[in-house]
């Protein structure tokens, strides 16, 4: 099998990107580390939620009658400074332990990846809810 340009490893490697989680489903896009915009000390995805959700709302992968920031989002980047991995999102995902386990699982990260809330991955429920 070819496609794979890594020489150096048999390890995946680690992938930055944004992702939701809509109804059960995690609707994920990523870039490969090597390929991440460099954004101070910072590799990152280089999209949006709001581009790349208007994308998939036209393709018709994502349900057309709600908004990019109903459902629950996150991000991961990575720190070229500290050498980590964080991946920023709504409490209503950190939450779900089988679904940080999944998110880390298919971007390959490591197992010191930082997980943190961010205050603008916050869902309709989390805004409702509490406006810590
Ligand atoms: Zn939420």
């Amino acid at each position: 099998m070819k496609g794979c340009s890594q020489p150096h490893t048999g390890q995946p490697e680690p992938r930055v990107g944004i992702f939701w989680l809509v109804d059960k489903r995690l609707v994920i896009d990523t870039t490969a580390l090597s390929e991440a915009s460099k954004y101070g000390d910072f590799s990152i995805y280089e999209g949006d939620h709001i581009t790349l959700w208007a994308e998939m709302e036209k393709r018709g992968e994502v349900p057309r009658d709600t908004d990019y920031e109903e459902h629950p989002r996150g991000r991961v980047n990575f720190n070229t400074r500290t050498q980590q991995f964080t991946l920023y999102a709504d409490r209503c995902i950190l939450r779900k332990k089988d679904v940080v386990t999944k998110l880390m699982h298919v971007m390959h990260l490591p197992s010191d990846t930082a997980l943190s809330t961010d205050e603008h991955y916050r869902c309709y429920r989390c805004l409702a809810g509490n406006r810590q």
